[in-house]
């Protein structure tokens, strides 16, 4: 039996009915994404089945795989380091990319949704620790991205993602928040400040305090990855 998952939902959806009763509007929309790095596509069925509407993608090898057997249902975006050779097989099936951190991916994001007949929804990933091992573009760099990204006609900016470095979450998420409501006061041609993609297992109800409204779960779902 795959109680396990119909158990856990119900726990992180209490969590973040409490966090958000606590810091947030009653009308804020705040989605709960199912990441599904390794799990079989049997169990994230189960979850789609259990009201989870949206799923995130790391990897386009195993997406590729799984993808067909997928409860329809649900929508996907894809939220790994995305290499532009892999864009062309995600590019009609995604939702939106939360992983973009240069001009040149989201140039050839670009490229790929022209051919594909499509706008791609994107999202600019942060590297708010700083970190060398991390994707991500600087804070620093952030509203010259917002800018360059603008200039393409075949995606759409809708917001941030980030990846806290360990132990950093609450520093990390409170910094976004101040880069997001800044960039979301500013007016870009090709841009709303929509999205703000953060807060995974260990992390999501604090991710709520700081005015996210995407949580990647994957781990807190499904279970320890093998
Ligand atoms: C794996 C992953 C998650 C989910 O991580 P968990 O700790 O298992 O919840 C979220 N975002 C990204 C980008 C990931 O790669």
């Amino acid at each position: 039996m795959d109680l396990d998952i119909l158990e856990n939902l119900k726990r992180i959806r209490f969590d973040i009915e409490e966090a958000k009763a606590k810091y947030r509007d009653r009308d804020d929309v705040i989605r709960l994404m199912a990441v599904t790095k390794t799990v079989p596509y049997q169990r994230v069925n189960l979850a789609v089945g259990e009201g989870v509407t949206l799923l995130g993608e790391n990897r386009v090898q195993e997406y590729l795989e799984k993808k067909d057997f997928y409860d329809k249902s649900a929508e996907v975006h894809f939220i790994g380091h995305l290499q532009s050779n892999k864009i062309k097989y995600i590019i009609d099936s995604v939702k939106m990319i939360h992983s973009v951190d240069s001009v040149k991916l989201a140039a050839e994001i670009d490229k790929q949704a022209y051919k594909a007949g499509v706008v791609m929804n994107v999202l600019l990933e942060v590297n708010i620790g700083g970190e060398d091992t991390k994707s991500g573009v600087s804070p620093e760099s952030l509203r010259e991205l917002v800018y360059e990204t603008g200039e393409l006609k075949n995606i759409r900016v809708k917001g941030l993602m980030t990846i806290p470095p360990l132990e950093e979450s609450e520093e990390s998420f409170y910094k976004m928040s101040g880069l997001f409501s800044d960039l979301k006061s500013e007016h870009f041609e090709n841009a709303d400040m929509e999205i703000l993609s953060m807060g995974m297992s260990a992390d999501y109800a604090l991710a709520v305090k700081y005015g996210s409204n995407i949580l990647r779960i994957g781990s807190g779902i499904f279970g320890a990855r093998k």
